[in-house]
């Protein structure tokens, strides 16, 4: 199976001429190796592959990347300058998008008269469309955040802080097996659900107001990302017309989903349905995003996005209305791309629930 994800990064030697790749950013690390620890290096030819780590790692390493050859070294470029000497690479490919200057500078000074190829953000690409182990992982942890969520939802209640709930959430995915939580919680309760990626703060819940709860855990290094609003007591006829709004955006975009559409061509769905309704000015952000071992990845879903949705490939759905001085709504769910739609990992329920 890593062997598989591996070879996604042929077409990359051929194209860019290269000897080797060098790989280091983590979620690229794990995707390839398997390797779950902080620090590491694959350094990668078209029939070798190398595992740097130093000797903080050299039993995790040994464990978790049995199938390329370990090489343990406090400094991973040096180890990467010695094997270049030896196997006299000339031209190396390695991740612009996650290098930073002072670490291109220690590359070129490490490498004298090698060429040094940026890979730009296509690189990450190759995790776009997830192998049968990742999409049961997405699965998992998708169903856990759901499943912590309704298990919390009877305690929400007016007077509850929204750095509260976060925090039940939180205790409450840990004790269902979590890692921990995929990404700091927006919880966004009256008027600063205006703003679509408000922290949780220690303002407390009113009735007769909507709570924006955008969530999800991490497991196995996976995330899941899911996002209710919900109502406190009974809430304005605006309200509710505002959330049939958002949920006929989200669903209209859901039943389109499938391989072939446009990532941009997707946006569009749930963005005219909004700009219909009059509330075009009120949605600012892209519809979604991939979600994998990072909780924002490729591919992007928004008017500028060039491509293609493909079979395998998990995305979110997350249209919003976003009202300055008066609250907003946002309703989304995770959902994997199959030969004929979609399927939708994340479980709660997005009727407008009344708490
Ligand atoms: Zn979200
Ligand atoms: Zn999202």
């Amino acid at each position: 199976m890593l062997k598989d994800r591996r070879s996604r990064l042929f077409p990359f030697f051929v194209r860019e001429r290269l000897d080797c790749l060098v790989v280091a950013s983590l979620p690229n690390l794990r995707y390839l190796t398997g390797f779950s620890g902080s620090t590491g290096c694959l350094l990668l030819t078209r029939d070798r592959g190398w595992f740097v780590s130093d000797s903080r790692y050299t039993l995790q390493a040994a464990a978790e990347v049995p199938d390329l050859e370990l090489l343990e070294h406090d400094r991973p470029l040096q180890a990467l300058a010695t094997l270049q000497q030896e196997q006299g690479w000339r031209r190396v490919g390695f991740e612009a998008a996650h290098t930073t200057v002072s670490a291109l500078d220690e590359y070129t000074r490490q490498l004298p008269g090698v060429e040094l190829a940026p890979l730009g953000p296509e690189l990450d690409a190759i995790r776009g469309c997830k192998d049968p182990l990742e999409v049961a992982a997405l699965g998992r942890v998708a169903r856990l955040a759901s499943d912590a969520l309704l298990q919390l939802l009877p305690q929400i209640r007016p007077g509850m802080s929204e750095a509260a709930l976060a925090l039940e959430l939180e205790f409450e995915m840990r004790r269902r097996g979590a890692e921990g939580r995929g990404f700091e919680f927006i919880v966004a309760s009256g008027e600063r659900g205006a703003m679509p990626h408000g922290r949780a703060g220690q303002r407390l819940l009113q009735s007769g107001e909507l709570v924006t709860i955008d969530f999800g855990a991490m497991l196995g290094g996976y995330h899941s990302d899911e996002t209710v609003t919900v109502a406190l007591g009974t809430v304005s006829r605006r309200h509710r017309d505002l959330y049939e709004v958002v949920l006929t955006a989200h669903d209209r975009a859901i039943a389109a989903v499938r391989p072939g559409i446009g990532c941009r061509e997707l946006d569009a769905v749930a963005r005219d349905y909004i700009r219909e309704q009059g509330y075009g000015d009120y949605f600012g952000h892209g519809v979604g995003h991939g979600v994998g071992l990072e909780v924002h990845e490729k591919p992007t879903l928004s008017p500028r996005s060039d491509g293609v949705l493909e079979e395998g490939m998990v995305v979110t759905v997350e249209p919003g209305i976003y009202i300055p001085g008066w609250g907003g709504v946002r309703i989304e769910d995770t959902v994997l791309v199959t030969a004929s739609g979609c399927r939708i990992l994340t479980g709660v329920p997005k009727s407008l629930m009344v708490l």
